[in-house]
């Protein structure tokens, strides 16, 4: 092996030498690497065997590739080699490798029937011929309605009865399948209850099993069992959960059966069995049978809908072949199965995301054929706007301004998100929308999560757009009936141009004159329904959601997948970076010196934290003693506090005064989450920040870093909160990019925890995790938009037609496309 390695090395290192100075002169070094690496082959572990195997693959059409990529190949053979083919290196791999042998049994075979159009799987379970009640009942626990969500409940993990370990490979705990010849049947009895236990060991030249057997009603039968397979010499496979004793490795009750070489077919080994999950009271055993039952039923029916140059193009399984798989695994991959990687799964998962995407590109187009407002924008009322500006916009700011310009001067309604870190300058973008919505005689909506937000747009709004007469009015919930009802007199004149504020805007007495743009500072707390009723209020309104909450790629692809992305992804300059530490509990009195050191030098500071109850007495306790301690704690500076149970007018007044000085330090709730620009606050202290999600506390710490003093932020926590958090945290310590920050959040915790459940409804997936599937996600959103622009009306594809209004019909008001 070591000379073969060493005249791989040589020639790879000759051809690509002085920079490929010597490539012309090596004939056919395909010809000579092929044959040297199948010399190699036999000595690998099997890592490098599949790479290598990969790499002849790409060998054979070496001739045909332009000189570039056979120089890239070659240097990269070169780095490989160099680096990861260590004569020491492969050895010690083979011999941690465990030998693998599969015993694989007949495969559970689908007989093609004729297909049913698709909608015959929509149909109750009912349906299903000689399914009975108990079964009926056991799968609606399982919240199985529809065939078709039979065929979409899919295991979660395999469990393995196929790969044969040899038994000095064992590990204690873990479920094994080992194959031996008996070497020893005994009978033994329990010292105290005199029940009978029955040891069987098993040997295969690397080690040995002992399996018991407990219950009475199988011993004699498996004692006259083994005893016999001891006589013929048979092997044994066993299959079950192995521990350690001090006697040896031992299995209780395991699965067993005898290889006989005269019967080729295994009845339980040999199988990867699919684990389904249960629900309570149903065991897994029983789970698999209905769903197995139902599959077996249904499935040889069951349609291809995909279009076939999908199928082809990406080399997958039709699909009652690829669900069957999926439900029946046999002699796939085992370690491809357990990743969720077989061809099979990747198909289904594929699936999902597919209609996803398809269901999303085609409501846009819908979306885009309606028509919608054209506004007369020209670089003047551009340049009016700027001109007014105290600053100078950033360059992202500028390009995202130019891409909601193209939008809105098009007829094609416009559904575009805006995503900026905190203090982006997203609001002076809308402004600027809503000023030329105002020029070419539109009204403009600006709706806002809470009432604070929508305070705080209302004061900017003002401040951008009072300077040209555009006159801005606010509506809130808040407002006394009275107020409401004058408010909703002027929208209807149209004497405001721009109206912020809360769900109040989408009440139904509100009655727009002409609105003609809305904005939507989102803050993941809206869902698309809010949007159209918002956009209802108008006719064919352009749409611009901003969100502050910077949302990974992934994420934007499916819960905002109906939307135009646009990024401001650059701080206006000057902005410094915030310095963030983990404080431990245990470090608290350094804080406190801190906190002081900073007082002294006129900085404010924000103390944060989180609401532990929505019970009222339980947060006004938390608060107040909150209060006290740091009031006590940093004496003489006087100590603000702000809570969510206090009313609008005292929020707005201690925020106030905290303003003005008044207060040095404020102990707040998160209600300062979306609070108002303080530019001497240089301190954000987080109190149990472990309990914050990543994006939130990156939102907090936004809050300081508002001026040129440098600021800082603490996120306090105690020892105790593991590893794992301590990990979570570590990321706002290293980096001030809220992109990365969302990226490591959404990997932390799901998607379901950055939106919160009652999200956008879009995007909760049954086999599909965007985690793991990214890759797939990006080839079924490929796939999706090519089709959508191939085929918008989806001709030739009843199936596929059918089976997204069935699926998305309601939620994206499908019914009428294609
Ligand atoms: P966001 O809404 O994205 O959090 P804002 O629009 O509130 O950010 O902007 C944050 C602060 O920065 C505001 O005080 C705003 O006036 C200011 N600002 C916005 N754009 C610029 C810019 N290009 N240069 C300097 N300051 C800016
Ligand atoms: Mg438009």
């Amino acid at each position: 092996m070591k000379q073969t390695l060493k005249r791989i090395k040589e020639l790879l290192f000759l051809v690509t030498r002085d920079n490929f100075k010597y490539f012309n002169r090596v004939k056919d070094p395909d010809v000579v690497l092929s044959k040297l690496f199948k010399e190699l082959l036999p000595y690998l572990d099997r890592k490098r065997k599949s790479w290598l195997n990969r790499v002849l693959k790409v060998l054979e059409n070496y001739k045909g590739l332009p000189e570039k990529r056979k120089k890239e190949l070659l240097k990269e053979l070169h780095t490989v080699f160099t680096l990861k083919f260590l004569p020491e290196e492969i050895e010690r791999a083979r011999e941690r490798e465990i030998p693998r042998e599969r015993i694989i049994s007949k495969r559970e075979k689908i007989e093609r029937k004729k297909t049913y159009p698709i909608e015959a799987f929509f149909q109750e379970v009912e349906k299903v011929k000689g399914i009975d009640k108990r079964r009926l009942n056991r799968l609606k626990k399982l919240g199985i309605e529809r065939i078709i969500d039979g065929i979409y409940y899919l295991p979660f993990r395999y469990e393995d009865r196929t790969t044969v370990t040899p038994m000095a490979y064992l590990k204690p705990n873990g479920e094994f399948l080992v194959k031996g010849k008996v070497v020893n049947v005994s009978e033994l009895q329990t010292s105290k209850k005199k029940k009978r236990i029955l040891k069987v060991v098993l040997y295969d030249r690397t080690g040995s099993v002992t399996l018991l057997f407990l219950q009475e009603r199988v011993l004699n039968y498996y004692k006259s069992l083994f005893k016999k397979v001891k006589e013929l010499g048979r092997e044994v496979l066993a299959f079950g959960t192995v521990k350690r004793k001090t006697s040896g490795f031992e299995i209780v009750h395991p699965e067993v059966e005898i290889l006989d070489p005269h019967k080729g077919k295994l009845e339980k080994l040999g199988t990867i069995l699919p684990v389904y999950h249960c629900a309570e009271g149903i065991k897994q055993t029983t789970v698999r049978k209905d769903i197995h039952f139902l599959i077996k039923k249904v499935l040889p029916y069951f349609p291809e809908y995909l279009p076939k140059e999908i199928l082809k193009k990406y080399n997958f399984p039709e699909a009652h072949e690829a669900f069957w798989r999926v439900h029946f695994p046999q002699d796939e991959d085992v370690e491809e199965l357990q990743n969720f990687k077989s061809p099979s799964q990747k198909r289904v998962i594929f699936d999902e995301l597919f209609l996803f995407q398809l269901a999303i590109g085609l409501y846009k187009q819908k979306v885009k054929k309606e028509k919608g407002i054209s506004f007369p924008i020209d670089e003047g009322l551009i340049e009016e706007f700027k001109k007014v500006l105290p600053f100078k916009l950033t360059g992202a700011q500028e390009k995202v301004l130019r891409e909601i310009v193209n939008d809105m001067k098009s007829p094609e309604p416009m559904n575009r998100l805006v995503q900026g870190d905190v203090g982006s300058g997203k609001t002076v973008v809308s402004a600027a929308a809503a000023f030329f919505a105002a020029r070419s005689g539109y009204q403009t909506a600006v709706m806002a999560p809470t009432e604070i937000l929508a305070n705080q747009h209302f004061k900017k709004f003002k401040e951008f757009l009072n300077p040209y007469g555009i006159r801005v009015g606010l509506l809130t919930g808040s407002l006394s009936k009275k107020q409401k009802e004058t408010m909703y007199k002027a929208i209807k004149e149209g004497y405001f141009q721009v109206v912020v504020g809360t769900h109040a805007l989408i009440q139904e007495g509100v009655e727009f004159k002409n609105l003609g743009l809305v904005v939507i500072d989102e803050q993941h707390r809206f869902g698309v329904k809010q949007r159209a009723e918002l956009k209802k209020k108008g006719r064919m309104p352009d749409v611009l959601v901003m969100t502050a909450t910077p949302i990974p790629r992934t994420l934007a692809m499916t819960a905002y997948g109906d939307l135009d992305v646009s990024v401001i992804d650059e701080l206006p300059a000057g902005r410094k970076p915030i310095e963030t530490k983990i404080v431990f509990e245990d470090e608290r009195r350094s804080l406190v010196e801190f906190l002081r050191k900073e007082l002294s030098k006129g900085n404010r500071v924000y103390i944060v934290y989180p609401l532990i109850e929505e019970s009222e007495k339980l947060e006004l306790k938390a608060a107040t003693e909150m209060f006290h301690y740091w009031n006590e704690k940093l004496k003489p500076y006087p100590v603000g506090l702000l809570h969510g149970r206090m009313k609008q007018e005292e929020k707005d007044s201690v925020m106030e005064k905290f303003k003005r000085g008044e207060f040095s330090v404020l102990v707040s709730t998160t209600v300062i989450e979306v609070g108002v620009d303080v530019p001497e606050a240089t301190v954000m202290v987080i109190e149990h920040a472990e309990r914050f999600g990543l994006a939130q506390l990156h939102q907090l710490r936004g809050r300081v870093g508002r001026g040129d003093r440098k600021s800082y932020c603490f996120l306090v926590t105690s020892r105790g909160i593991g590893e794992d958090s301590v990990k979570r945290l570590k990321v706002l310590e290293s980096t001030n990019d809220g992109f990365k920050i969302a990226e490591a959040d959404f990997l932390f915790r799901g998607p379901g925890e950055i939106f919160g459940t009652r999200q956008s409804g879009l995007g909760d997936f049954k086999v599909a995790d965007l985690r793991r599937d990214y890759e797939v996600l990006k080839l079924a959103r490929k796939a999706a938009e090519e089709l959508v622009s191939k085929n918008p009306e989806l001709e030739g594809l009843d199936n596929l037609r059918k089976l997204l209004s069935l699926r998305f019909g309601k939620k994206f008001d499908l019914v009428g496309v294609g």
